[in-house]
């Protein structure tokens, strides 16, 4: 029982959550509240930074779990001392600092692009081509990223060259205080270029916007969360080395199938008649196959067995031919209702019953049905408070057996 669940809220987790899930809730969101996506939801970017900092570090999770934010602060993480959430970001997609120096920012390179892309378990399966549209800047070819002619370029006035302006403000007297802003003339690239000498197709900006497609290549058995680089496709900007662009897969739920590393997963329903008399079925596989399994008569199959077909999993990334399990879990539905009538009959095919004494003073009682919900409901309820170490739990463990 944790002590407070602001932070596996704002990721959308439950606090027993692994750190696998704790992963892929990170991935979800801050793809979606990035700056680059949504400028308007830098609080909820830097909450979700936040989150995912404490919850995924194993000593600051016990400490949040055990006494909350508080325990937090007292135990010296002050929280204005967060790791920024740009750093956060950079460091879980492996971004800019390319693994060195601890996802500090390598200088010379531009930022990275991350952009989530939906794929559907059929093109994990089968690979596919998708086209993306992509908007960047590119350096401008017309001045060569240089704004206008050779030379044009000249040391801004209104700055020094130093692209900085400083404000002197006097607040009593003797009291002076100084302000540094970014010049506005040059916008603190400390060099200017007359309006006459910039360059007609990037109007003195150096950089154009440029729309692309570009195909992203999904092979044959990649896995929900993998990345696909285009390295150096980021962003351009003079005396820059571009970042990259990246597309993390996202896996769609699959209507039938659910993906366990090399194995799929399937449910499937049988009736009462054919758990117990074998059956037929078509299982059509995600490369437009039909496959048939069959239950010879004889064989029983039992509510909640698991079978599996060999080689009818899911691709290995870079060995495609290599396939995982297909797993069946069966479940078995049983007739609510049987007319008496046809008991006997009944009765004669199935194995028989185990014979029961019944001592003489056994007392006669009743049963009645529960509902199933309200019952989860009530475990929920006495589980927590077993877990508050409330006295009388023997009682409440006696109840959940
Ligand atoms: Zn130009
Ligand atoms: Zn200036």
């Amino acid at each position: 029982m944790v002590k407070e669940t602001t932070y596996y809220d704002i990721l959308g987790v439950k606090p027993n959550c692994t750190t696998d899930e704790l992963k892929k809730a990170y991935r979800k969101l801050a793809l979606k509240y990035h700056p680059d996506k949504n400028p308007n939801e830098g609080e909820k970017f830097k909450m979700i930074s936040q989150a995912y900092e404490v919850l995924s570090t194993p000593e600051k999770r016990q400490i949040y779990d055990e006494g909350g934010e508080q325990a937090l602060k007292e135990g010296g993480i002050n929280m204005n001392n967060f790791s920024s959430p740009m750093d956060i970001f950079d460091m879980f997609f492996g971004g800019l600092g390319g693994g060195r120096g601890g996802g500090r920012r390598r200088e010379r390179r531009g930022k990275n692009v991350v952009h989530p892309l939906l794929v559907t378990l059929d093109e994990l399966y089968n690979g596919s081509v998708r086209k993306q549209k992509i908007q960047k800047n590119i350096i401008c070819d017309r001045c060569e990223g240089r704004g206008g002619k050779k030379g044009a370029s000249q040391t801004c006035q209104d700055c020094g060259g130093s692209g900085l302006q400083v404000q002197v403000q006097q607040f009593a007297a003797g009291v002076i205080h100084q302000i540094q802003t970014v010049c506005r003339e040059c916008k603190g690239e400390g060099e200017c270029i007359k309006p006459q000498d910039r360059c007609k197709k990037c109007n003195g900006k150096k950089t154009i916007h440029e729309e692309k497609i570009i195909e992203v290549q999904i092979d044959k058995g990649m896995a929900d969360g993998q990345k696909i680089v285009f390295s150096g496709e980021g962003n351009q900007e003079p005396g820059l080395e571009p970042g990259d662009i990246m597309f993390v897969l996202e896996e769609k739920e699959h209507s039938l199938f659910k993906r366990s590393g090399s194995d799929l997963v399937m449910l499937m329903n049988l009736e009462l008649v054919e758990a117990l008399c074998g059956f037929q079925k078509v299982i059509h596989t995600l490369d437009n196959r039909d496959l048939v399994i069959t239950a010879i008569p004889g064989e029983v199959t039992r509510h909640k067995d698991l079978k599996c077909v060999m080689g009818e999993g899911m691709p290995t990334y870079k060995n495609p031919f290599e396939k995982g399990r297909l797993i069946i879990q069966f479940t078995v539905s049983f007739p609510t209702k049987i007319n008496p009538e046809i008991i006997p009959q009944l009765e004669a095919c199935l194995p028989p019953r185990v014979e029961q004494i019944v001592p003489d003073n056994a007392e006669e009682v009743e049963m009645i049905e529960v509902d199933s919900e309200e019952e989860s409901r009530r475990r929920e309820r006495a589980h927590q408070y077993e877990e508050m170490g409330a006295p009388g739990s023997n009682r409440v463990q006696c109840a959940t057996q």
